[in-house]
């Protein structure tokens, strides 16, 4: 059988200690359920029951509610069903349920019962009679889902932050900016403003590798992302979208101000070099940025990227470390602009 990277590695077993609340329906119940149950190994406990939480619930300042626990055994009282079904759904339906499991005691419950408390969220149903052991086995087997889940759901939720981000420069990848690009243009048309989308792209980044290695050039590398970050706002997406190439998505924003902050990043690089091993006194480098300004019409994401490629490949020819943009933001009539160098 073949597994997703990062979904493969084994489980192992679970060694912690699990936290169970046990809610009978009585208080009766619960004294007798704590003698029970006291100092099974691998559990830290806590016992209710439900006219206490009911009570909990009242109070201005209610205590912290003791079911919000991984495991949760609820106990239903056999004349009165469905108050305990009522709480069964109320916990089956918080946002966290994916990390509870609950098991429900309802002893002599009628088959149609156990299958609602099935139906509502209930992990295992005992319809009794009472059997401490029983219990503690189907919560050891609950226990032990519980820890399998976790532990998918948090390889699954690395393996996804994986896939959207670059391990070299830990910046996001194309893979994400790409449809990143296209919800922030669709919204800054909606609401009429406009934002700016920059392709930044080393000046002659092979010299770096030629000259000074390849481990160098990703030294390089990591130290411009972490410049451009520094001279971008919160709210702007950064991705390396090529090997030397950045792409900046910026919403809410007007064009002067894009371009003033595309001018920063050129200056901030080319007055900064970038400490290497073999050079502590630091190698100095450039970057051309090509820039458009979104949020006038629609244009896909790959219009707007090939817009500011035309306007890098303009600042390349133009003789590098610089900004240009297309389309040139009226009232200017040339085709791209140059925007100056020097901030
Ligand atoms: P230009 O000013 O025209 O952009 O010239 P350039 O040398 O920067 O551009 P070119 O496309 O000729 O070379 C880009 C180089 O980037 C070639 C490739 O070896 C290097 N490169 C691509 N990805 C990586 C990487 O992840 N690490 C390192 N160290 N180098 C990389
Ligand atoms: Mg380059
Ligand atoms: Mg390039």
């Amino acid at each position: 059988m073949s597994c997703a990277p990062g979904l493969a590695e084994p489980m192992g077993r679970f060694q912690g200690v699990s936290r169970v609340s046990f809610i009978a329906p009585d208080a009766a119940s619960s004294r007798g359920w704590r003698r029970a149950f006291e100092g099974l190994p691998g559990f830290r406990m806590e016992f209710t029951d439900t006219a206490e939480l009911r009570e909990g619930a009242g109070r201005a300042a209610p205590p912290a509610r003791p079911d919000r626990a991984g495991l949760i055994v609820l106990g239903l009282a056999h004349d009165n069903e469905s108050r305990g079904l009522r709480l069964l759904a109320e916990m089956a339906n918080r946002s966290d349920r994916m990390e509870q499991e609950i098991l429900v005691f309802a002893p002599g419950a009628a088959p149609r019962v156990q299958a609602q408390a099935y139906e509502i969220g209930a992990g295992a149903v005992m319809p009794g009679p009472f059997d401490a052991a029983e219990i503690a086995a189907r919560m050891r087997l609950l226990q032990v889902r519980l820890t399998r889940r976790r532990a998918l759901r948090r390889a699954l939720s690395e393996s996804l932050r994986a896939s959207v981000t670059d391990p070299l420069t830990g910046l996001h990848n194309r893979r994400f900016a790409l449809p990143r690009l296209a919800q922030i243009s669709r919204a800054a048309v909606m609401r009429g403003e406009g934002f700016a989308v920059m392709v930044a792209d080393l000046d002659h980044f092979k010299e770096v590798n030629d000259r000074h290695g390849h481990a160098a050039g990703d030294l390089v590398l990591q130290a411009v992302a972490q410049e451009m970050r520094r001279n971008l706002r919160t709210e702007d997406v950064l991705a390396r979208i090529g090997g030397e190439e950045f792409l900046a998505i910026l919403p809410g924003i007007r064009a002067e101000m894009a371009h003033a902050i595309a001018r920063r990043i050129c200056a901030r690089i080319r007055e900064a070099p970038v400490a290497l091993p073999d050079l502590p006194r630091g190698l100095p480098l450039t970057i051309s940025v090509g820039l458009t300004i979104g949020g006038a019409g629609l244009r896909s994401p790959e219009e707007l990227l090939a817009d500011a490629d035309r306007a890098l490949y303009a600042a390349k020819r133009a003789g590098r470390d610089q900004v240009h943009c297309h389309p040139v933001a009226p009232p200017a009539q040339a085709e791209t602009r140059r925007l100056g160098v020097g901030g």
